[in-house]
C-alpha cells in the first residue's frame, strides 16, 4: 500500500469520470449483458469476449472494443476466462435494475389494517419519491406540521413490487428499521462509512398538544445520524436506540410480549414510552418503559447510546 493511501482509494475514480464512463449506451449495454449472464454462486461468471460481443447489440467490433476497454479496470474486470463485473460495476447496474435511478412509482394514500396509537383511527400509507408515508386520517399524528404524519421511512421503488399497501408498510418497516439499527451501530447502511449518532434534548420543551416551539418536535429527545460521506441521514425519537436493547427485549419477553423492533407494534410501543430528563445531565434522556406495573428505565447519552438500565 502506498504511503498516505488507505488501500480502498487505490483505484478510486473521480465521480465525474464515473458518470462519463457509464454514460454511454454501448457501455451500459455491456454492463447489462454481464449482469444478465451473472449467476449468483456460479463458480465462474466470466463471459468470453466473443460471447459478450454477441450479447451486446453493436455492429462494429472496433467500437465495441473501445467501450469495453474504457470500462475495464473500473466497472469491469478482465480474467483469464473473459470479463465480469467488478464491485463498482455491480453497484451501478444494481442501482438501475432496482429502479433506484430510472423508476419513480407512486402509491396514492391507501388505508391499511393498522391503527393510530394516539386516536385509534385507521392509518393510511402513501408512497412518494422513495418514501413510504404513514399518516393518521383523524388526528395530527406525531409530526402535526407534516399533516398527521406518524412516520416517513425510505423504501426503494422495487419495494412496491407485488405488494398491497399493508405489504408495503411491512416491507418499509423491515427495510428501514434495520437500516437505522445499522446507523446506530456506527455503520452507514448506504455506503458503509463510519457514522456518528447524536442525541439532542430540548432545553425548553413544551409541546402542549402539538409540537414544541423551541425544538419543533413533540418528542423531548431526538436522535440524528448523518453520514458525512454520502449524506444518508435519519432522525428519530429516542425510542429507536432502546428498541433493540437486550434488556428491553427480555423485559417484554418475561411478560409475554414479543418485542420485535422492526414491526409496527414495536414502533407504536416505543412512541408511548415516557421521556424524562436526567437530573444534573441535561444532554441525557431517560426513557421509562412500563408494562403491567413493572418498569425499566433506559438512559441515553449524547451519542444516543444506552449507558444505563435501571429496574
Ligand atoms: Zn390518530
Ligand atoms: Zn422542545
Ligand atoms: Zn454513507
Amino acid at each position: 500500500m502506498a504511503p498516505g493511501s488507505n488501500g480502498g482509494d487505490r483505484d478510486a475514480l473521480p465521480p465525474d469520470d464515473a458518470f462519463t464512463l457509464a454514460g454511454n449506451g454501448t457501455r451500459m449495454a455491456i454492463l447489462r449483458a454481464l449482469w444478465d449472464a451473472y449467476e449468483p454462486y456460479a463458480s465462474d461468471n466470466a463471459v468470453p469476449f466473443s460471447e459478450l460481443f454477441d450479447r451486446v447489440d453493436v455492429e462494429d467490433t472496433g467500437n465495441f472494443n473501445y467501450h469495453l476497454g474504457k470500462l475495464t479496470g473500473h466497472f469491469v474486470r478482465r480474467t483469464d476466462a473473459g470479463y465480469e463485473l467488478s464491485a463498482p460495476g455491480f453497484r451501478i447496474v444494481r442501482a438501475v435494475v432496482a429502479g433506484g435511478v430510472t423508476g419513480n412509482p407512486a402509491l396514492a394514500p391507501s388505508r391499511v389494517g393498522e391503527t393510530c396509537d394516539r386516536c385509534g383511527s385507521p392509518v393510511a400509507v402513501a408512497y412518494e419519491d422513495g418514501i413510504t408515508w404513514v399518516r393518521c386520517r383523524s388526528c395530527e399524528g406525531y409530526w402535526p406540521q407534516r399533516g398527521g404524519e406518524i412516520f416517513g421511512f425510505g423504501l426503494p421503488p422495487n419495494g412496491l413490487r407485488g405488494r398491497d399497501p399493508d405489504g408495503v408498510l411491512d416491507a418499509t418497516i423491515a427495510y428501514s428499521i434495520r437500516r437505522f439499527e445499522t446507523m446506530i451501530d456506527g455503520v452507514c447502511p448506504e455506503c458503509g462509512a463510519p457514522v456518528a449518532a447524536s442525541l439532542a434534548v430540548c432545553d425548553d420543551h413544551d409541546p402542549g398538544e402539538g409540537v414544541c416551539d423551541a425544538c419543533g418536535s413533540r418528542f423531548l429527545g431526538v436522535v440524528s445520524a448523518v453520514c458525512d460521506s454520502c449524506k444518508f441521514h435519519w432522525r428519530s425519537p429516542g425510542y429507536a436506540p432502546v428498541s433493540h436493547h437486550p434488556a428491553l427485549i427480555s423485559f417484554y419477553d418475561d411478560r409475554g410480549v414479543e418485542h420485535v423492533p422492526a414491526t409496527w407494534a414495536a414502533i407504536e410501543r416505543g412512541f408511548g414510552w415516557v421521556e424524562e430528563r436526567v437530573p444534573g445531565a441535561p444532554d441525557r434522556l431517560r426513557l421509562v418503559v412500563g408494562h403491567d406495573g413493572h418498569e425499566r428505565r433506559f438512559t441515553l447519552d449524547r451519542t444516543a447510546t444506552v449507558v444505563d438500565v435501571e429496574r
